[in-house]
């Protein structure tokens, strides 16, 4: 029996060929939208958490990495706002319960750590990693999708923002390695219990 699904390569329009706004409203349309919306609360949501992260950092290479990437997450905003614009659909936030559950381990490790303290920082990087992983894994997702169904507009921009977290959580890891996990194994025991 032939093969009459359409291979993956096949369906990917060609480039430089963009889907007008608003054309098509399939169901995967929908839930790109949908995602989009989801990424949107959760970029939102980051811009008030980094601040609150990077002065509960210690050293002032964490709190620099922190600040420089605020300043990228306020641009993903106006990316997305841009990718909404493109497929003829209102910016609309709804909440992302995986970036808010991420976000309040962020929190308690805060909480958990003392002030001042290297195992502090090592524990939001690891925090901060887990951010960017997830945002990673959703622009991956939101660029092939978008490509598949001929935004290819949108998925340049898109394609932005995900070297970008890509981009910060190399750093992090660089931070991490060199030396501020080593320096929290060096600093010893706790005055908390
Ligand atoms: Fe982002
Ligand atoms: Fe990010």
């Amino acid at each position: 029996m032939p093969n009459t699904k359409p291979s993956p390569a096949k369906a990917r329009k060609p480039s430089g060929e963009n889907k007008a706004a608003g054309q098509g409203n399939t169901q995967l349309e929908k839930y790109f939208t949908d995602s989009l919306k989801d990424i949107y609360w959760a970029e939102k949501a980051l811009t008030k958490a980094l601040p609150k992260m990077q002065k509960a950092a210690t050293t002032e290479e964490l709190k620099t990495a922190i600040e420089n990437h605020l300043g990228q997450t306020e641009e993903h905003i106006s990316r997305l706002e841009q990718v909404f614009e493109i497929i003829g659909k209102k910016a609309q936030a709804k909440k992302c319960d995986a970036m808010e559950g991420l976000l309040k381990e962020g929190d308690s490790i805060v909480e958990e750590t003392e002030d001042g303290s290297m195992t502090r920082d090592a524990g939001i990087i690891m925090a901060a990693q887990k951010v960017e992983h997830y945002e990673i894994a959703t622009y991956g997702g939101l660029v092939t999708l978008a490509q598949t169904m001929g935004f290819n507009d949108a998925a340049d921009i898109l394609h932005q923002t995900l070297e970008e977290e890509k981009q910060t959580d190399a750093g992090l890891s660089e931070i991490a390695e060199n030396d501020i996990n080593w320096e929290a194994e060096m600093e010893g025991g706790s005055e908390k219990e």
